[in-house]
């Protein structure tokens, strides 16, 4: 006997009006369809109807985790600082950090991640290389004071995240791991019917450095990525950047000084020089933790990246503007040619090969053009500088980038030694030399998954839910309230859970029209509508949510219609990905 509902008693209160600022399908539809509720910025309860989603992707995790035997345990959300001073993410991680003191002035935080909290529990009692390696995972609430919670459930203040640690003594068994949880993750998503990317990426705030985003491929995503027919692709935060050279005709020419008043911008330059952007070059100034002014040169067509700035000069900050004023340098007129003395210029790889540079002249209103590298200015280091962007160079085979936005529901690191070392987690190994443990770590935004599935298969009446993630499978709707037409409706509804299939019956004294706006708002794939003039003939009618298709169908084979049109579609969602 599987769920059966009733929608008069079901709490799942739809509105037909959402707040304004619900701007994205998924948050509105979350609202309407009685699925979520807001209790602040980024903090929602989750209504039945949304438990009961959610709870079925975090099933779907939960499978595929010990499928690769992680084992599940749960690590407090309140954590010590201490942990956190150990690691030195105390001071790193920033106002996102929901710190708190309890009642006797001790120092704790509310969760964001657990990986201080996982290798100080494994610290002292994962002691030799015969317990490793080691995988243990938890689903749990997670805490960030997102500079902006919103889109509903995408970013959220306190969210339900899947993650999972591992600690290996080898890098072989780290790498081995960290692929079975790559072949985990592209199942959970094929599961969860996404339209998904593993993309490279950028591993921010939790250390190391290989590590993939699995993204959901959306037009609302926040994340850009870039992709090539050859199977690479990249967050553009990570992506190596290959620009497209544009070859000059002319030859080098003596470089000079030109009046530019009242020349501010890129564009302004470009069109008084007569020039296009691409051959002007934009200068960035930062500062270093110990002072040292730096100049950033790209094309000046394209932006500063500022992931890849801190990764070409570690620790840099990009200058203010009250900094300008306060270091009297002109602001519209930088360049690298006569910086500040000690200024530390760092250069795109693409202005590497440029024949003549159209820079600022350090001088308010003076821009200088043909200048080169080497014999006008130095150049103290070459680096990637400026995200990639559709049109750019593969950097694996040369072809031609193309774009795509994504939402970022999961992602995969191999942290190394980052945390053992900081935190002095060590194993003894089979010499009996005490090292530290190379650990990975694995994450899957389980309630941010939901609101993805929306964004790919939301629709004017609301959603099509695939029938892994559905709050129930199937829905009766019998257009009356009693009589023959409602005991029909009642007696497939139960055969049909009796048969094992999730079922709600709208047995609510709701005209038929709102019964059907509901039933394709919540999104049910199978809508089971009994009617009297059906009746008559001795058929129901059943619609599948998706592609809208109805058919009609005798009372007597409805049962077996509908359980096999929800076994095909739990069919088509069986992974593709298979573990080796
Ligand atoms: P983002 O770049 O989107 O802020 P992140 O890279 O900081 O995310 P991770 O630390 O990788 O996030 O966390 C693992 C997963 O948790 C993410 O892939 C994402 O699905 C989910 N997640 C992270 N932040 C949020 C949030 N504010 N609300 C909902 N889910 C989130
Ligand atoms: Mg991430």
């Amino acid at each position: 006997m599987a769920v059966a509902l009733r929608m008069s008693v079901l709490y799942a209160p739809t509105l037909k009006e959402v707040p304004a600022e619900a701007e994205l399908p998924s948050h509105r539809i979350l609202l309407r369809a009685g699925m979520i509720r807001k209790a602040a910025a980024g903090v929602y309860s989750y209504l039945p109807l949304g438990w009961r989603s959610l709870h079925k992707i975090e099933q779907i995790v939960r499978e595929e985790m010990d499928a690769i035997g992680s084992q599940e345990m749960l690590m407090p959300a309140m954590q010590p600082s201490e942990l956190w001073e150990e690691s030195g993410r105390w001071d790193l991680y920033g106002p996102e950090l929901m710190r708190f003191q309890d009642r006797h002035g001790r120092e704790f935080c509310l969760g964001p991640t657990h990986e201080e909290l996982v290798t100080s529990l494994v610290r002292h009692e994962l002691r030799t290389y015969r317990a490793l390696p080691l995988s243990v995972y938890q689903i749990q609430v997670k805490f960030r004071d997102e500079v902006r919670p919103r889109f509903g459930l995408l970013r959220g203040r306190e969210f339900i995240m899947k993650d999972a640690y591992s600690f290996h003594a080898t890098q072989e068994s780290l790498q081995e791991h960290y692929d079975a949880m790559y072949r985990a993750y592209s199942r959970i998503c094929e599961r969860l019917g996404l339209e998904y990317r593993p993309v490279e990426a950028e591993s921010g705030q939790i250390g190391g450095k290989v590590t993939t985003e699995f993204m959901a491929l959306a037009e609302s995503g926040e994340a850009a990525l870039v992709y090539c027919d050859c199977g690479y692709a990249a967050n553009v935060d990570a992506a190596s950047t290959v620009v497209p050279r544009h070859p000059r005709t002319t030859e080098p020419r003596e470089s000079h000084k030109v009046h530019t008043p009242d020349v501010r911008t890129i564009a302004e330059l470009a069109g008084f020089l007569d020039i296009p952007e691409h051959d002007t070059v934009k200068t960035m100034a930062g500062k270093l933790p110990d002072g040292t002014l730096v100049y950033f040169c790209v094309p000046g067509d394209r932006e500063l990246n500022p992931i890849k700035a801190d990764w070409a000069a570690p620790g840099v900050v990009l200058l203010e503007e009250e900094d300008f004023a306060a270091l009297k340098i002109p602001r519209g007129s930088l360049g690298p040619v006569d910086p500040p003395a000690g200024t530390l210029v760092i250069a795109d790889r693409s202005l590497e090969h440029e024949v003549a540079w159209g820079v600022g002249a350090n001088e308010n209103d003076y821009h200088i053009v043909d200048a080169l590298p080497g014999r006008d200015f130095e150049v103290a280091r070459w680096a990637d500088l400026v995200g990639a962007q559709p049109g750019d160079g593969c950097p694996v085979c040369g072809g031609v980038l193309k774009g795509a936005r994504g939402i970022e529901v999961s992602q995969v690191f191999q942290l190394g030694t980052r945390y053992s070392e900081s935190m002095g987690a060590t194993f003894s190994d089979e010499d009996g030399a005490e090292r530290p443990f190379l650990m990975g770590c694995y994450g899957v935004g389980v309630s941010r998954s939901l609101a993805a599935v929306i964004e790919q298969r939301f629709d004017e009446a609301g959603v099509a839910w695939p029938v892994t993630v559905a709050p129930l499978e199937v829905a009766v709707l019998p257009l009356m309230t009693e009589g023959e037409v409602f005991d029909a409706g009642e007696r497939i509804w139960s055969d049909l859970a009796a048969a094992g299939i999730e079922v709600v019956l709208d047995d609510r004294d709701e005209r038929a029209g709102i019964k059907f706006n509901d039933a394709d708002l919540i999104g049910w794939p199978f809508q089971v509508i009994v009617g009297k003039r059906g009746l008559a003939e001795g058929v129901v009618e059943v619609k599948d949510r998706a592609t809208g298709e109805r058919e009609n169908v005798p009372v007597g084979e409805v049962v077996a219609y509908v359980t096999s049109a929800v076994a095909a579609a739990k069919a088509a969602l069986a992974p593709t990905t298979t573990h080796p």
